[in-house]
């Protein structure tokens, strides 16, 4: 069974999964359009799990923002809201 939150920080809602009566936070898949980045870390230091799950890096001589291991997002998409660049994009 899924259930809707919203972040009253951001307005948004996402789904939380119920399952054997224990809460679950649903996965998100994280998406960064290198080509809009420009490499700022504010996403990083937005993000509640900023350091296991952001990575700024040099790549084809630009920084860009590398994502390490997505499998600690919380769905929170404070990464998405702090974006001036609109460079994240996150998916369930
Ligand atoms: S906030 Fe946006 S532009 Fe800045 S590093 Fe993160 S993804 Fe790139
Ligand atoms: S949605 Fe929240 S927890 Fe997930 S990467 Fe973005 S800021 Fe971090």
């Amino acid at each position: 069974m899924y259930i809707k939150i919203k972040n009253i920080a951001t307005d948004k809602e996402k789904k939380i999964k119920v399952e054997n009566d224990k809460w679950k936070i649903v996965k998100m898949k994280i998406y960064i359009d290198e080509d809009k980045c420009t490499g700022c870390g504010t996403c990083k230091a937005a993000c509640p799990k900023g350091p296991r799950i952001y990575s700024i890096e040099e790549k084809n001589g630009k920084r860009v923002c590398i994502q390490k291991d997505p499998s600690y997002c919380l769905g929170c998409r404070m990464c998405v809201t702090v974006c001036m660049e609109d460079a994240i994009t996150l998916e369930n």
